[in-house]
């Protein structure tokens, strides 16, 4: 055993590491900078643990440093959790069109605001009004941030300190902070809960209008459904007690497809397009639900009504921007071709993927995936049911596979092992996330399209 000599430093010098060859690679990879304050730092460290380290020892663990340090924080993940509007996750992925869309507005000048015929300023929700229109019969239209922004402007233009009559049985509230007697106080308006959990009817909201009546408001609920002894009242019947007595009758609808979903085999959602034929002034619903695009908030109705939401200034601070309004118009144009929509609208193909190929495809990972276990856990392929997510169907589940996956070993401490197992797959270069349930992780495999991305970083687990 050499002990180190007196005269010579355990540790190299920072300028023996940056003149290195694994420095200079560093250097022309993450600038002067950064390489520099990595080794120091990590010389730092060695120096007050007293410890010895070579020049490449050195270099080694500043490469690493940088190297996560570089790590976007924001990244694609495998969403396997088995809800496919997945909020945390950032709900529906958008077609490839919708992306090479939005990354061409973000990239260059764009006539966001620009008619390009008369050289005239221009409006930027003409980009998407005229097929939102089309599809849904509106006389006009508008875009706002997310579905939120959408009800409080509406909120806050129409009935503005006047009284706005809800059901007890809407005042919903959508993970995390939206709870429509809040977003109700803050747009400035005063709610009237009318009815009863259960059961709403015409007799109590005509009950309710006064002259401070602002309007009619139905707010559909998008994430659990009341049963059993129940009553409520149908878009036509309210819209016509609301024009009696000269207010709007305003649906928000949430998730609000474009399309009616019972065509694809998937359960009935209603539609923008049948509350307005019901007679229903105002309808707004999200751009990243059920429709499948970039997060917006859209309202669709008459005119004169859709004009006043323009005209509110609070209307400047919720706008889309330049890049999701390019997302939300490539989204609209798949919609002209109804019979491919199922293919090409990825939220679609998701909902839609048959349970066979869901099967095939899981067959074909457990042996690869059983091997990457490597003895640590066993994996079978078991039935399972996703959901739809976001608020959107939410009773309805869809058949599907996910491949189960439990530690072996003492069950005293199953719980921790199965904590660390769902660690790896997260700690994956795209991270893999599942959902635990009975003391196994599950992946659901209805959202995985990349197989070859999934199997080719299967073998970086660290179990
Ligand atoms: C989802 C939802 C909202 C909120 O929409 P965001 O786009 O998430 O802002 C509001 N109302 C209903 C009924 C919803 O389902």
């Amino acid at each position: 055993m050499t002990k180190p000599t007196r005269a010579s430093s355990p540790l190299p010098s920072v300028d023996s590491v940056l003149r290195g060859t694994e420095g200079i690679r560093l250097i022309a990879r993450h600038g002067r900078t950064a390489t520099l304050a990595a080794v120091r730092l990590v010389l730092a460290e060695l120096r007050h643990a007293k410890g010895s380290a070579s020049v490449d020892t050195v270099a080694a663990a500043a490469a690493a440093r940088l190297e996560s340090a570089s790590l976007q924080s924001l990244r694609p993940v495998f969403n396997l959790t088995g809800t496919v509007l997945h909020t945390n996750l950032g709900r529906a992925p958008v077609a490839p069109e919708a992306a090479a869309a939005a990354a061409g507005a973000l990239a260059a000048a764009v006539n966001v605001e620009y008619e390009l015929e008369s050289g005239e300023r221009g409006e930027r929700d003409h980009h998407v009004e005229a097929d939102l229109k089309d599809l849904t019969g509106a006389e006009a239209a508008t875009v706002v941030n997310n579905n939120a922004a959408a009800v409080f402007l509406i909120l806050n233009t129409l009935a503005l300190r006047r009284e706005v009559p809800v059901s007890r049985g809407e005042l919903i509230e959508i993970g995390g902070s939206f709870r429509m007697p809040d977003i109700m106080a803050r747009a400035g308006c005063r709610l009237v809960e009318i009815g009863t959990t259960n059961r709403t009817h015409l007799r109590d909201f005509a009950a309710a209008v006064t002259p401070r009546t602002a309007m009619l408001m139905k707010v559909h609920p998008s994430n659990y459904a009341i049963q059993g002894f129940t009553a409520a009242v149908g878009d036509a019947e309210l819209a016509k007690l609301a024009h009696e007595h000269g207010v709007p009758y305003v649906v928000d609808l949430g998730s609000g497809t474009l399309v009616d979903l019972a065509r694809f085999g998937l359960p009935h959602e209603p539609t923008p397009q049948a509350a307005l034929a019901a007679g229903a002034d105002l309808v707004s619903f999200s751009g990243d639900k059920l429709l499948g695009g970039p997060q917006a908030g859209i309202v669709v109705g008459r005119a004169e009504l859709v004009r006043r939401l323009n005209r509110n200034p609070l209307k400047r601070a919720l706008r889309l921007d330049k890049a999701r309004l390019a997302a939300l118009a490539a989204t609209l144009k798949l919609y002209a071709d109804p019979d491919r929509l199922a293919e090409r609208l990825p939220t679609l193909r998701l909902l839609c993927r048959p349970v066979l190929e869901i099967e095939a495809l899981g067959r074909r990972l457990l042996p690869r995936l059983a091997k990457a276990l490597a003895g640590k856990a066993e994996a079978v392929l078991e039935e399972t049911r996703s959901q739809i997510g976001s608020g959107s169907l939410p009773v309805d589940r869809l058949e599907s596979r996910a491949l189960s996956i439990r530690p072996i070993g003492p069950r005293k401490s199953a719980g921790k092992s199965l904590e660390a197992l769902a660690t790896a797959f997260r700690r994956l270069p795209i991270p893999v996330v599942g959902r635990r349930q009975d003391g196994a992780l599950k992946l659901d495999l209805r959202c995985l399209e990349d197989e070859e991305g999934f199997l080719s970083q299967l073998d970086r687990l660290a179990l």
